[in-house]
């Protein structure tokens, strides 16, 4: 089930370029960078309330991140939900006619499990769901 969003993710070409916005500017915690070789893109982390921003650069042109840039710049990329029951939710959601780019969970950033729902089936907002290591 969702209960609260987990994190806004933010598409860059240049983390050292962005960072100091985040961390100088707005003055929000910074967590710390993390490398998605399955995405391949490095992200950076800031903490505002319970929820993270998160800007992610890609490390290939091959990469998601890298082809949304090309298309559309930089800017807002997704919004990921929180979620305790990842499986289950893409079950119900694809039982509901729901697109899915994963049906299955994929390994995200700090050990967490994330899925992306397709922007067909979500009013072209990229959607990911996220269920977070359990501390
Ligand atoms: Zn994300």
């Amino acid at each position: 089930m969702i209960s609260k969003i987990n994190h806004i993710g933010i598409a860059v070409s240049s983390l050292e370029d962005h960072i100091p916005f985040y961390r100088d500017v707005l003055q929000l915690e910074f967590r710390g960078k993390d490398e998605v070789p399955e995405q391949k893109v490095i992200v950076a982390m800031f903490q505002v309330g319970e929820v993270q921003i998160e800007l992610l650069e890609p490390t290939s042109p091959e990469s998601p991140i890298a082809k949304f840039i090309e298309k559309k710049g930089e800017g807002i990329h997704h919004i990921a939900y929180q979620t305790d029951a990842i499986e289950s939710d893409i079950r119900e959601f694809i039982s509901k006619n729901i697109r899915m780019i994963d049906e299955k969970p994929r390994s995200g950033a700090h050990d967490s499990k994330i899925a992306f729902l397709h922007p067909k089936s979500s009013g072209r907002v990229l959607t990911e769901i996220c269920q977070v290591k359990e501390k």
